[in-house]
């Protein structure tokens, strides 16, 4: 039985005792009934020890993956441990589409939502606000069902809960009709557009990504997807914002992923992705942390992180700037307002990036930063707590839900019950 004994990036160890991959859900049911202490992984690409236990650790990915798609209700419920990669062909196939993606399809549905990943995009909420139904495996190996339109708050406060509250076997989710996406690159924005005009280059397309390494007096590269009716490549324009139009990509696939393609229409599952792994097993080489902002601050915020330029030059690989609408879930970090993520890929020193977290986060503490729940973070427990207006009816739900703390690990203590 394979044991996974780190993150994805290799940067965090998991403490389980045991391992445990079910076939099916009463397995699941006896296993987490058993247990003292449970927590489940997806793809293990979260950056910290979110995931972690020092009890049973468990992985959905040997459940049926065969998504049933509701043609009326316009949904799909499927084993809640499928990746996107598993999930998108079949929902595609039946005509259907999800609103938005994270940067790569590796990651689990599940592990998604959980942890609030996002996309890009001034009208599109983070990949859990089209979740619209749980399947829960309680603490005591009971299963429960939660419904958008029937549980209302414990709905809310459970689809972004951080593995806190159960072990979600199934997930529904809402579809929109298929559609195609074109994408383009644009190089060397000139960061006083990007200061002036940031509300125009966001909403420049279906969705919009903004690459800075914050070493120029520009903005590297500018991705914007944009939705086409028809299998044939649109004209674009060749500027936008002063930045110049790239004829395919700008960068070099690296050696360990492949960029999606660039200036073709395509599926929008293998257009809205930013790359695809060539091995999804194999250990990164690199960190991430990401912040969001309210919306109204994004371009102070912006301005603040471009003041750290020189103590970002030995560390940091690129950032990427995104956009997402609001959402009522609870943990969520578009919780209640319009947010911009600003994101750092480091590069996989973790000395020089522990240093630099601190000076980053006080200069961003002005805007009320709440930190990515998946990625790399030095601010304070209290902190965080306050930045989320539910997060007392999320720690009460936690207590109803497991009365005795088996779902809880270190993380979930630190941040969320503040016993660490
Ligand atoms: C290269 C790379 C690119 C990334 N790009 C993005 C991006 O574009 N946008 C973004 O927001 N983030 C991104 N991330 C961060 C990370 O991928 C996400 O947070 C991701 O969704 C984690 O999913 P996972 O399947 O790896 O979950 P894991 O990291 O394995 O788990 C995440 C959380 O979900 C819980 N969980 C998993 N399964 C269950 C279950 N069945 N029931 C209850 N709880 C469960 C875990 O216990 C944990 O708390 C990226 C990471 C990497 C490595």
């Amino acid at each position: 039985m394979p044991i996974h004994q780190k993150n994805w990036a290799g940067n965090t160890p998991f403490n389980a005792a045991q391992f445990h991959q079910p076939t099916t859900i009463t397995d699941l049911q006896e296993i987490v009934q058993k247990a003292d202490k449970v927590h489940v992984i997806g793809s293990r690409h979260c950056f910290n020890d979110i995931a972690d236990t020092t009890g049973d650790l468990i992985s959905l990915n040997n459940l049926n993956n065969q998504a049933t798609i509701d043609h009326t209700q316009h949904t799909a419920t499927v084993n809640a441990g499928i990746t996107y990669r598993e999930l998108c062909p079949q929902l595609h196939a039946a005509g259907y589409a999800l609103p938005n993606m994270a940067s790569l399809d590796h990651i689990t549905v599940i592990g998604a939502c959980m942890s609030a990943t996002h996309g890009s995009g001034d009208t599109l909420g983070n990949l859990a606000t089209v979740v619209s139904g749980l399947e829960i495996v309680t603490a005591n190996g009971d299963v429960i069902t939660l419904t958008r339109d029937k549980d209302d708050d414990p709905f809310l406060g459970a689809v972004v809960a951080l593995g806190a509250l159960g072990v979600v076997s199934k997930i529904t989710l809402d579809l929109v009709p298929a559609f195609t996406i074109q994408q383009h690159v644009y190089q060397k924005l000139p960061m006083t557009h990007l200061y002036e005009s940031f509300d125009a280059i966001m909403g420049a397309g279906y969705s919009v990504s903004l690459f800075p390494t914050w070493q120029k007096d520009h903005v590297e590269s500018l991705w914007v997807k944009q939705q086409v009716t028809e299998d044939v490549s649109v004209a674009v324009p060749t500027t936008l914002f002063d930045a110049s139009l790239v004829d395919g990509h700008l960068w070099d696939n690296p050696p360990d992923r492949q960029w999606t393609p660039m200036g073709t229409p395509g599926p929008w599952f293998e257009r809205l992705p930013h790359f695809s792994f060539n091995n999804a097993e194999q250990e990164g080489n690199e960190l991430q942390s990401e912040y969001f902002v309210a919306r109204h601050h994004a371009v102070d915020a912006l301005k603040a992180v471009a003041n750290l330029r020189e103590h970002m030059a030995p560390i940091l690989s690129t950032s990427e700037i995104r956009s997402v609408a609001a959402d009522k879930l609870w943990l969520s970090t578009a919780y209640g307002q319009d947010v911009i993520g600003i994101h750092f890929n480091w590069l996989k020193d973790w000395t020089g990036v522990k240093q630099f977290l601190p000076i980053l986060e006080a200069e961003l503490s002005p805007f009320n930063p709440r930190p990515h729940w998946g990625k790399l973070f030095a601010i304070n427990p209290e902190q965080i707590q306050a930045a989320y207006p539910r997060m007392a009816d999320f720690q009460s739900l936690t207590r109803e839900f497991d009365p005795n703390g088996k779902f809880r690990n270190a993380y979930v203590d630190r941040y969320i019950l503040g016993t660490a």
